[in-house]
């Protein structure tokens, strides 16, 4: 019996939430969307298990991302 297990699978999903804040690349204000980036152990090429989840602010505009300090 042979187990495949594996890590780093990262799926991105969009929170839905978006906001006009400043965006350094663009230099201006821009719709910001949040979206969610989770990592997952997967086995059998199944995602099981998230062991990471991070937030991250992406431009509309230029698509310039940041990660989102823990609240
Ligand atoms: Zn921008």
């Amino acid at each position: 019996m042979i187990f495949i297990f594996g890590f780093g699978h990262q799926t991105e999903s969009d929170s839905g939430i978006r906001e006009e804040l400043y965006c350094p690349s663009c230099r201006r204000n821009a719709i910001i969307k949040i979206i969610i980036i989770k990592k997952w152990i997967t086995f059998f090429f199944l995602p099981v298990f998230s062991y990471s989840k991070k937030r991250f602010r992406v431009c509309e505009s230029c698509g310039y991302s940041a990660e989102m300090q823990k609240e």
